[in-house]
């Protein structure tokens, strides 16, 4: 088969020509097109589910943080002694709600947000 293009002889099931000539029919043309640039350009999306993970991570620090390193107590007059602070109890507990809250906001966002 003989190149129209650029008259480089072709063997006879050959479908397209080195100098990218096409022997097919249009519909052939087309599927081979297909084949030949594959949709593996993917389109810029939100990386949503490592936005997920990463929520999940830094609820997680946030109520360590606020379990292990906040202190809602305070010293006492009497040496030795602390006295848990209310409002520092307050804020510790509205600390462990938001981390909590973000961690879970991450887990539906990793069990819904589409890949
Ligand atoms: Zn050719």
């Amino acid at each position: 088969m003989k190149c129209p293009n650029c008259k480089l002889e072709n063997p006879p099931t050959a479908l397209t020509c080195d100098c990218g000539f096409f022997f097919g029919n249009d519909s052939q043309r087309a599927s081979a097109y297909r084949v030949a640039v594959p949709a593996t350009v993917a389109p810029d999306r939100f990386p949503i589910r490592a936005l997920g993970t990463v929520m999940i991570i830094l609820g997680m620090i946030i109520c360590l943080f606020f379990i292990l390193i906040y202190e809602p107590s305070v010293p006492a007059v009497d040496a030795g002694k602390r006295i848990f602070n209310s409002g520092l109890l307050q804020n510790q507990q509205n600390g462990l709600i938001f981390g909590l809250g973000i961690s879970i906001l991450g887990a539906l966002i990793l069990l819904y947000g589409k890949e």
